[in-house]
């Protein structure tokens, strides 16, 4: 059986996950916009994501244990769930939230809820599930890459970073659905990540938010949306880079091209015509020279790979990318 994924939702530039980027890098949102949409995914992980995504979509909806089972060899867009998805990462992430869905005081909830943020034109977002208990209510993402830990609260420095894209989903829940937030006095933002590189790894990974922090946060995005509107808006790279469409392009990132074009050796040692007021370039200052020139060339091989993962993409989906082809899953000349 083959399941068509849900289309994307209309474009929108602010959504929940890109927030992290966006109060980071403003100027990537005016980036992202000169790449064609169908090129933004950045990996092939994307594939089996949004697969695991729709799959733990489907057991939700139909809340039985037996549907667990019938979705190996189901297929959700271009990926095939197997036994081993069902296993590592469908089952525990259903039977973390069954708990909740079970609980003895009543749980309602929403799944797959498409929530508008406050304040921003035409900024919404899909929160995977949001489940009320009592007067606690929490906003729950599902991770199902296994290539990046993704944390509710992640140390940045001396000070501990809330989630963004988690941030973004509280307040424009809150926003959209007033009475399902009324006398609510904890908010917990969940991410269930029941597979990661990091072997003892928790799957769950859970913080308590306040009201206050949630307004403190659309004011905060909210300005650096405006910024990301201006003429000069602020190009910062970091790990929010990771998952940036705009890194084949981005002048932060193809810098080292031209620092590697402008890359010159010392005059020769010790050469015979060297003016003899010329002191030889000393040793240290050569080898330091050999470290900045393999720095640049790793620098350019990482661009090399973000451009090859683009136009894979695009060959993949029947573009022309002048003088290339696939092979072997590669985009060759
Ligand atoms: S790659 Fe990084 S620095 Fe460049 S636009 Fe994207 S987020 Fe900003």
């Amino acid at each position: 059986m083959n399941v068509e994924l849900p289309r994307e939702p209309a474009h929108s530039p602010f959504g929940g996950s890109v927030a992290a980027r966006v109060l980071r890098c403003p100027a990537s949102v005016g980036l992202v916009e000169k790449v064609p949409p169908h090129l933004r995914k950045v990996s092939a992980y994307a594939d089996r994501g949004a697969a695991l995504h729709a799959a733990i979509t489907c057991l939700l909806a139909e809340d039985t244990h037996a549907l667990v089972e019938s979705l190996a060899g189901k297929t959700f867009g271009s990926y095939t769930i197997t036994s081993d998805d069902i296993e590592t990462a469908l089952r525990p992430a259903y039977a973390h939230v069954e708990v909740l869905l079970d609980d003895a005081s009543g749980a309602e909830y929403y799944l797959e809820r498409r929530v508008i943020f406050p304040t921003i034109a035409d900024t919404f977002g899909t929160c995977d599930l949001l489940i009320r208990i009592g007067r606690k209510i929490y906003v729950i993402d599902f991770k199902f890459g296994a290539g990046v830990r993704v944390l509710a609260l992640s140390p940045d420095g001396d000070e501990d970073v809330l989630n963004s894209q988690l941030m973004f989903y509280a307040a424009a829940a809150r926003h959209s659905l007033p009475e399902f937030f009324a006398g609510v006095d904890e908010i917990a933002l969940t991410i269930l990540q029941p597979m990661s590189i990091e072997l003892d790894a928790e799957m769950v990974s859970s913080v308590a938010v306040t009201h206050a922090e949630l307004d403190a946060f659309i004011a905060a995005y909210h300005s650096a949306c405006e910024e990301a509107l201006s003429d000069a808006p602020r190009l910062e790279s970091g790990s929010w880079c990771r998952f940036c469409p705009a890194r084949p392009i981005c002048p932060a990132h193809t810098k080292p091209l031209l620092d590697l074009a402008a890359f010159t050796a010392p005059a020769p040692w010790g050469a015979a015509h060297a003016a003899p007021a010329t002191p030889p370039p000393a040793k240290e200052a050569y080898l330091r020279l050999l470290a900045e020139g393999l720095n640049l060339v790793d620098a350019v091989k990482d661009i090399g790979v973000t451009l090859r993962d683009q136009a894979k993409r695009a060959l993949q989906d029947g573009d022309d990318v002048p003088g290339y082809a696939l092979s072997a899953g590669r985009a060759e000349r």
